[in-house]
């Protein structure tokens, strides 16, 4: 059985109920997290999912909101006795980005003391393009409309045949639609309820993207602080007939 679990579902600017948007895909042989919040390592234990069965970390995009709790992930994995490699995966900006932080913490100075491998594996901007595979997924990405070059994920179940994308940040944008097309489940970003910003989508949007991608259910992420969860409900169904939930901490999807 393949999950979903939200570690975090809120904006940039977020509030004490939401951490920042993040997630992890479990399967029965091992897991990949989406993106780095602040605390992963007490969310990941707060989720019950084993920090050993984590072989591959993608970063959507090099926004602090989505890659700021890298180091100290790194950091505790390590402290919590991780020996094998952890395969890193992201755009050549993003990789660059993750590389100068974990750079201003010094850690080449942690291979001295028996670091465990870390791999990084650039993600191409070509569309749609097949990135990796594990025993329970395969993973595909596309570029999203953002204000730093960002990917979108999509992962099949291979047990279910199942799919789940997720936007990661995003302007109303047809490829990303394009990548959804037929999901069992959209989490798409949702930073306003109704009026557009520069390089994100509103409820009302990725209600649009969800309708055009003909996904079966659409759940919202990446909401902005104090959000009211029926007004972005109801302007998601505005033009989304089929089911839309309002992301929370923790929640859980199978598919
Ligand atoms: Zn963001
Ligand atoms: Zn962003």
């Amino acid at each position: 059985m393949s999950q979903v679990i939200l570690l975090g579902t809120g904006a940039a600017l977020s509030d004490e109920h939401r951490e920042h948007t993040f997630m992890v895909v479990t399967g029965a042989k091992g897991s990949i997290l989406i993106d780095c919040g602040g605390a992963p390592i007490a969310r990941l234990i707060t989720a019950k999912v084993s920090l050993d069965s984590i072989d591959h970390l993608i970063l959507t995009h090099h926004h602090p909101d989505h890659i700021y709790g890298l180091s100290v992930f790194l950091l505790d994995l390590w402290l919590a006795g991780r020996k094998k490699t952890l395969h890193i995966h992201g755009l050549a900006e993003t990789l660059r980005a993750a590389r100068a932080m974990m750079h201003a913490f010094e850690w080449e100075r942690w291979l001295q003391f028996g670091f465990f491998p870390v791999e990084f594996h650039r993600i191409s901007k070509k569309s749609r393009l097949p990135i990796f595979e594990t025993s329970d997924f395969s993973v595909t990405t596309t570029m999203t409309k953002h204000l730093l070059p960002t990917v979108a994920t999509r992962i099949l179940s291979k047990s279910s045949g199942k799919v789940i994308v997720y936007s990661s940040d995003t302007e109303m944008y047809e490829p990303v639609a394009e990548l959804a097309q037929g999901a069992d489940i959209l989490f798409h970003e949702s930073t306003s309820l109704i009026e557009s910003h520069l390089g994100h989508s509103s409820a009302l949007q990725a209600g649009i993207q969800a309708q055009c991608a003909d996904v079966r259910k659409l759940v919202l992420v990446h909401l902005p602080p104090h959000v009211d969860a029926k007004k972005a409900h109801a302007a998601a169904k505005k033009n989304f007939k089929r089911q839309v939930v309002v992301g929370k901490d923790f929640q859980r999807f199978e598919f």
